[in-house]
């Protein structure tokens, strides 16, 4: 039960939407409500103001336009599942909704708020980041374009101005050849984050001078994080046994998980990250020669 009282607006457009944000400085955006409500029931958030966007159009729809794949803030986890052109084009995504919660909690759960809500191991963070996402949000100056890695600030803080609020989320299409995955491990399927996940793509998977690896992390930082290094290392060329030891080296020497994290361990984690990036690099077919 939420015990502090609220108003329940829905505007029906951006302007209003974004108006009723700047007037009421305590106050929330609505979309699932899977954790702002929560958030409420607890007492750790007492919005004097719900303002609540499903009302809003365009903020529902799938679009595919300029070569880009964009999504509207409201699109909810269980539509982004189904889209068999999504699966196509950015498996990744895909795979990281099928781990998405559970039944309903996708039925409700939607991409702007998993954005919004800047958790380090949400579901949207590692997909969004190896596909150069960028997430268009409307305020006071109208509309504008941050690029997905300037999105998260901290765990829970984004880089969103006073009321601003997301929009859509915009990925550039990729090449056929292009091959990319997303692989997480939680404690319980269905009810609960990530302990830890990892995204990769390959662009040019054939032609090893020409490989341009994407490697993104969750739950190991205090934001979803790029592996920069790890990315140059490994582009252009060849993948072996040697290859992978060196990546797995990498994760022990250069990550830093928190310690007082329920889900796992930092050592749990480095070693999972490395062994599925092996797997994913092996899906790939990239990977040649045995382990030494
Ligand atoms: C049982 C359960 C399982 C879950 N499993 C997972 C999981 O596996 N992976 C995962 O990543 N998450 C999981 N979650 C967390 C949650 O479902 C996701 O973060 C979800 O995507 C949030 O979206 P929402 O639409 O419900 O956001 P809401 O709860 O409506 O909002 C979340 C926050 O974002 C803000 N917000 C929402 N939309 C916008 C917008 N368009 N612009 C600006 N701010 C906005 C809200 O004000 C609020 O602060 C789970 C939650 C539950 C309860």
């Amino acid at each position: 039960m939420i015990m502090s009282s609220f108003d329940y607006l829905k505007p029906s457009s951006l302007e209003e939407a974004s108006k009723l944000l700047l007037e009421n400085k305590n106050s929330r955006i609505l979309a699932g409500g899977t954790d702002l409500l929560i958030r409420m029931r607890g007492g750790e958030v007492k919005p004097e103001k719900v303002i609540d966007i499903k009302n809003i159009a365009g903020l529902h729809e799938i679009t595919w336009e300029d070569g880009r794949l964009v999504l509207g803030a409201a699109v909810t986890w269980t539509r982004i599942k189904e889209d068999a052109k999504i699966a196509e084009h950015f498996p990744a995504l895909t795979q990281a909704s099928a781990e998405f919660g559970c039944y309903d909690v996708r039925n409700r759960a939607t991409i702007g708020g998993n954005i919004a809500n800047a958790a380090p191991g949400s579901e949207c963070g590692s997909p969004l980041l190896i596909y150069n996402a960028d997430v268009i949000v409307y305020g006071p100056s109208g509309e504008r374009s941050i690029p997905i890695d300037q999105v998260w600030l901290a765990p829970g803080r984004t880089n969103l101005a006073e009321g601003e609020f997301i929009t859509k989320v915009s990925i550039p299409l990729y090449p056929a050849s292009t091959k990319s995955a997303y692989r997480r491990i939680s404690r319980v399927e269905g009810q609960d984050l990530a302990t830890c996940a990892i995204a990769v793509m390959i662009s040019n998977p054939e032609e090893i001078a020409a490989r341009e690896v994407r490697i993104a992390l969750s739950a190991v930082s205090k934001t979803p994080m790029r592996a920069a290094e790890l990315e140059s290392f490994l582009s252009g060329k060849a993948i072996d046994g040697e290859t992978i030891n060196f990546c797995k080296s990498w994760m022990h020497r250069n990550l830093y998980p928190r310690a007082s994290s329920l889900r796992g361990t930092p050592e749990y984690k480095k070693i999972v990250l490395g062994n599925l990036l092996e797997d994913i690099l092996r899906e790939f077919g990239v990977l040649a020669g045995e382990l030494i």
